[in-house]
């Protein structure tokens, strides 16, 4: 399968160019030139199939006729080595838990596909190491560094903002060591993923060293997302519940909902979408105006949605060619301020009994308030809530138990490389640091 670029003006890629490269060479983002619709017995069964088979038809879609069908069959098991269940919350709302895997966040089902499948490549090819840049506002440094941790002939490097990320997600991508090095960049996420984007531009810097993104740009990071759509309707199906689902993903950078919406354009049966914001409500003003006017990233307390320009927009606009109305007619939004954070978290946790963390608080809110008449609706627990204990023991009340691998982490010591927002610097420190740690 060939890979175009959004922009349009850099040459297709073959799969293993686009998962190393990442970004395409005029900044766009790659997108399948195919997306197959999967045959109706599939849907008509799926209910009846377990995860990992459901995962290994849809990844087959993508990947089939790049990777052979051992190999992507051993790399969608040995990813979801864990459930992602659908959860009963109240009448007609069920949540998608994807916090059971090791680092606590939907974000490990495409590190850890993205890393097999870069190691399938690698050994492919022989010798050359790879190094991973990644940009993390919270949740992604920690399921890369953790998908990758160990691998042979990969290095990963975590940018992160100084002082903008939890204590707990810290300590799972700066206590590692191995491959893994953490940065701690003075300044915003928007300034990490500049530095990251930037050095994959940097002609001298990549003739020195192989570079690699796994942002959620990565097709091979995002497009994996999919598969936990399809399990979740086949469990709503299950339960004689799939007729009118509605799917609700608090969204950042917009990999996760994109991941859903090629799932509805291979034929999976979704009526609609929301996509749940917190004060970073660039995606929600544009359904409303037309208009794309990327900001400044803003704190909040659902941090791993603190995105001023979302880059999986480029690929929902390509996806439905730039259309506001087709776009508007299969997703609406929302977007809420931490107060509106906070008392999602109180009200759904006295009303239920639920415990929501700061980025599904969003999602459960955006869901009740738009749910309709006939429809039932899921919304995606994007990380689990002991990731955000202080948060959310203030906002419920309730006590939030720490799971032991999330413990596990807090007792690592701290390393970190501290910089500047400078690339200059950041260049710098690539190519001496990487000469000595080859
Ligand atoms: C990354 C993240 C999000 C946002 O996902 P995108 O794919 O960037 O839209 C939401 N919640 C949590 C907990 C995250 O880690």
């Amino acid at each position: 399968m060939k890979y175009y670029s959004t922009n349009k003006k850099a040459p297709a890629a073959d799969l293993h160019k686009a998962v190393v490269k990442g970004l395409a060479e005029d900044r766009g983002l790659y997108m399948p030139e195919h997306i197959k619709p999967l045959p109706e017995v599939f849907f008509d069964r799926i209910d009846k199939m377990p995860f990992q088979e459901i995962a290994y038809t849809v990844a087959d879609a993508f990947f089939g006729e790049d990777v052979d069908a051992g190999s992507l069959k051993q790399i969608v098991y040995d990813t979801l080595s864990f459930d992602c269940p659908v959860v009963k919350v109240e009448e007609d709302i069920y949540t998608l838990e994807l916090f059971h895997g090791p680092t606590l966040a939907f974000k490990d089902v495409g590190a850890r596909f993205m890393a097999r499948l870069l190691r399938y490549f690698i050994r492919q090819e022989g010798k050359e190491q790879v190094n991973v840049l990644v940009a993390t506002s919270g949740d992604t440094g920690s399921a890369v560094a953790n998908g990758f941790l160990g691998v042979d002939g990969i290095h990963v490097y975590v940018l992160y903002p100084k002082g903008k990320v939890s204590k707990i997600q810290e300590s799972q991508f700066t206590t590692l060591g191995k491959n893994i090095t953490a940065i701690e960049v003075d300044g915003v996420f928007d300034d990490c993923q500049a530095l990251v984007k930037n050095a994959f531009m940097d002609k001298e810097l990549n003739r020195h060293m192989k570079l690699t993104s796994a942002n959620s740009i990565n097709v091979a990071r995002f497009l994996p997302q999919a598969f936990y759509y399809f399990n979740a309707y086949a469990r709503m199906k299950a339960l004689g519940k799939a007729d009118n689902l509605v799917v609700c993903v608090p969204s950042g950078n917009f990999g996760n909902i994109t991941a859903a919406l090629f799932g509805h354009r291979m034929g999976l049966p979704i009526k609609r979408f929301i996509a749940a914001n917190n004060a970073n409500d660039i995606f929600y003003k544009y359904l409303l105006t037309g208009k794309y006017e990327p900001k400044a990233s803003i704190q909040t307390l659902a941090n791993a949605m603190d995105v001023g320009d979302p880059s999986n927009f480029a690929r929902i606009y390509d996806l439905y060619n730039g259309s506001h109305e087709k776009i508007t007619s299969l997703i609406s939004g929302a977007a809420y301020t931490d107060e509106q954070i906070r008392e999602a978290m109180m009200k759904g946790y006295l009303s239920t009994g639920y415990i929501l963390d700061p980025h599904g608080a969003c999602g459960y809110r955006a869901l009740k308030e738009a749910l309709e008449e006939g429809e039932t609706g899921v919304f995606c627990e994007t990380a689990h809530p002991a990731k955000f204990k202080e948060t959310v023991e203030a906002a419920t009340g309730a006590e939030v138990e720490v799971p032991a691998r999330l413990a596990e982490f807090m007792k690592g010591t701290k390393q970190s490389v501290p910089m500047t927002k400078d690339f200059e610097d950041f260049k710098q420190f690539l190519m001496t640091y990487a000469s000595c740690h080859g």
